[in-house]
């Protein structure tokens, strides 16, 4: 038994996270995952939304499994252009004006040029405005300063920018020797590294998996549609690897795989949730059981869609998730060792 390797899965992560994928636009990094599967000889097949669905057939071909985890990301687009040349943002997926004030920035047009910027409140500078500190971050007085030399809206315009084109911002990603990985985009990245390192192994060591086996590399779930179609019917088990969400009161950390039992959509699947932990327990992996107030997979999404599975969800614990997130090495480890348990466990049902 060799479980995947974690100092390659961060590698992996860090490569990720490099390649901007706002949910909406997100051709670049699927086409990334699409090339490492095709070198592993891995069936894939893209759906109409621009989702990858990787296949390893297994003994059971009449009850199917699927993992899901997503690559896009949190962004924006251009909402206006200002006459004072700069650029007003409409946000992509749920977070604050807060926690990209400051940032730096990407423009994509749709000729494919890209330009950079940098997101501040209009009256930033202190030494003019009085009320830099205490204004409220909000669409009217956020904006970007493009890297420009240009004056009014024409000028903006005459560089290709146009409303609608795609915002990224800049992953800042970090390895600090101390074994912690930050970067903006760990949700979701960090369990499509681990998921893309499970196949790998599987394939590697020729592990004949108990069930057929989808993998799912969904593209819209921070806009709340990512992987509640396209589901094969033979589907019984649906896991979303997804991050675990820390904070006061939370039990989920930086150094264990949290296994949701509940978020805002509801409880998990009773049976699989005891399952995950039993795995766990008889392969002494460091797991917490949380709930997650705020919070709505592509696992809950495929239930609502109607979908007949028994779904659960399982990830990386983040800190300060959707702003400045970083997780430790040994979370990723511990998420990666339950899936790779999961995948050669028994169904519940
Ligand atoms: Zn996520």
């Amino acid at each position: 038994m060799t479980y995947p390797d974690t100092k390659e899965t961060v590698d992996l992560l860090k490569e990720l996270v490099s390649i901007s994928s706002p949910s909406g636009n997100t051709n670049e990094v699927i086409t990334f995952v699409e090339n490492f599967l095709k070198e592993l000889n891995v069936d894939t097949r893209r759906n109409r939304k621009g989702a990858l669905i990787a296949t390893i057939p297994g003994k059971d071909d009449q009850n199917h499994r699927m993992l899901t985890a997503h690559v896009d990301t949190l962004g924006a687009i251009v909402k206006e252009i200002k006459s004072s040349g700069r650029l007003k943002l409409d946000l992509i997926g749920g977070f604050k004006y807060n926690s990209i004030e400051g940032e730096y920035c990407e423009i994509e047009t749709s000729a494919g040029k890209k330009f950079t910027g940098t997101i501040l409140m209009h009256q930033t500078s202190v030494h003019v405005y009085k009320d830099a500190g205490k204004a409220e971050r909000n669409q009217d007085n956020m904006e970007i300063r493009l890297d420009e030399k240009v004056h009014n809206a024409e000028d903006v315009k005459a560089l290709g920018i146009e409303v609608g084109d795609f915002i990224s911002f800049d992953p800042r990603v970090q390895l600090t020797p101390s074994g912690f990985i930050k970067s903006r985009h760990l949700d979701d990245k960090a369990s499509v590294a681990i998921l893309l390192q499970l196949i790998k192994q599987v394939k590697i060591d020729n592990i004949e998996l108990p069930y057929t086996t989808h993998f799912l590399i969904s593209n819209n779930e921070e806009i709340g549609y990512g992987g509640n179609s396209n589901i094969p019917p033979e589907t019984v088990e649906y896991l979303a690897v997804d991050m675990g969400a820390m904070g006061d009161g939370q039990s989920t950390d930086e150094y264990t795989v949290s296994i949701c039992v509940k978020d805002a959509s509801g409880p998990y699947h009773y049976e699989l949730r005891k399952r995950l932990v039993q795995l766990a327990k008889a392969n002494d992996i460091g797991y917490k059981l949380d709930v997650y107030p705020f919070y709505g997979s592509d696992a809950s999404a495929a239930i609502r869609a109607g979908h007949d599975i028994v779904h659960g969800l399982v990830g990386p614990g983040i800190d300060s998730s959707h702003a400045f997130e970083r997780t430790h090495q040994d979370s990723i480890e511990n998420t990666a060792k339950l899936l790779y348990h999961y995948v050669q466990s028994e169904m519940v049902i």
